[in-house]
């Protein structure tokens, strides 16, 4: 029997990948799936950035990279992140990579020691509690209530701190709740760091334009908390380039520069074309990414309405991302064709072979009382799979 390493015990592959696979799946055997799991935009990457691509391969942009990116992509993320942010970082604290997944990869690897402890808000995304795993972290979850529509109290973090605390990763907007850091919630977490100067933090803001209720807020943005973030951003969901894999991380310099050290063992750099595309995506005007984000907004208008109509659901309206999060716990201990509905698992497993409809189960987020469902398609395929959802919810009895 081949014998693998003991850190493959240690982790779990994503249930969303594996929803996916599953749909998949089904769809290659003539199904038609009413898909709802996959957390990425359907529309095409703008054509501005296709362009640039193109232009790229021409131009004989087809070799190695530096590690961290080419000299003016990290000189355009500096930009960036002045423009949308009102931050000021140096291209040396800049790590380009092949997604904000390597990125949070890169800083977690850098950041946590065997033992370290790890506080993570829940709902939050599946990766960041493998990754301080892989790293043999100690994952400490916060279950965050619907009440304060899944966010982290400033009392339930200084709660969560011990000496041991080493790093607090979020998202925000977040993935899986849609649930957006206003400046002030930011700030209160900010002053319970500011008592704690030993914790670093991850701060995910890949869903950044996703955003329904205004400006984008930033916790580097607290001066005293600055050399202490670890910004993860890409091009994956506000640039609707997914396959082109490139994120980034901001910085402070040590860290960057551990992170380029780390990559330079894993994957050298992101791809050459995709990070000559990237420099017109984050220089150019963001006409195409706000009207994906007026889709988006007409989309989630249209899912939430449907879904409070379905008798059973508790749904909060999403600040931001492109999911909705409703707490299905109404209908476990429910049956179909004599079969007990006893989680979101068995939910979500119902739904997709019996109502032909995929959405990922909150278990995979650790919130086992509701599912996650990506208004990230056609209005004509949610309608569908509204439709499927309601019916398939309303045979359970
Ligand atoms: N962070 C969050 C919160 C995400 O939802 C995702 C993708 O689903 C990522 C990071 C990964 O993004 P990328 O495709 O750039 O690696």
């Amino acid at each position: 029997m081949t014998q693998l390493a003991e850190r493959l015990s240690r982790i779990s592959e994503p249930e969303t990948i594996k929803m996916a696979k599953l749909s998949r799946e089904l769809k290659a055997q003539g199904i038609d799936i009413a898909d709802m799991s996959i957390g990425e935009p359907d529309f095409d990457t703008p054509a501005h950035i296709r362009e640039a691509a193109k232009k790229a391969i021409d131009e004989g942009y087809t070799h190695y990279t530096p590690v961290a990116g080419y000299a003016d992509l990290r000189q355009a993320v500096v930009h960036k992140l002045k423009r949308d942010n009102g931050l000021e970082y140096t291209p040396e604290q800049i790590i380009v990579s092949t997604g904000a997944k390597q990125s949070i990869a890169n800083a977690v690897m850098s950041i946590v020691n065997p033992g370290d402890e790890v506080i993570i808000p829940t709902p939050y995304w599946v990766t960041y509690s493998e990754l301080v795993k892989l790293c043999q972290g100690i994952v400490k979850f916060v279950p965050c209530s619907i009440e304060n529509r899944y966010k982290i109290t400033p009392e339930q973090l200084e709660a969560a701190i011990t000496p041991k605390t080493k790093l607090f990763m979020f998202s925000s907007p977040c993935n899986p709740t849609g649930a957006v850091y206003s400046k002030d919630e930011l700030a209160a977490l900010a002053t319970v760091f500011a008592r704690h100067p030993q914790i670093l933090i991850i701060a995910d803001e890949i869903y950044e334009y996703i955003n329904y209720v205004g400006k984008h807020e930033s916790i580097a943005q607290f001066g005293e908390l600055k050399d202490r973030v670890v910004i993860i951003n890409g091009l994956s969901k506000g640039f609707a380039m997914t396959g082109w894999r490139l994120g980034y991380l901001a910085a402070p310099a040590a860290i960057a520069k551990a992170a380029d050290k780390i990559q330079s063992q894993f994957t050298s750099a992101t791809c050459s074309i995709t990070q000559r595309a990237a420099i017109t995506a984050l220089t150019g005007d963001l006409t195409a990414p706000m009207a994906m984000v007026a889709e988006f907004k007409e989309r989630r208008a249209f899912v939430y309405k449907a879904l409070s109509d379905i008798p059973g659901l508790k749904v909060l309206e999403p600040e931001g991302a492109f999911y909705m999060f409703p707490d299905v716990s109404a209908f476990f201990g429910t049956a179909y064709e004599g079969n007990t509905i006893n989680n979101a698992t068995e939910l979500c497993m119902y739904l997709l072979h019996k109502a032909h409809v995929s959405v990922v189960t909150g278990a995979a987020f650790q919130q086992p009382g509701c599912v996650r469902i990506s208004y990230a398609n056609s209005m004509e395929r949610l309608a569908e799979g509204m439709k499927r959802l309601a019916e398939g919810l309303g045979k359970l009895k």
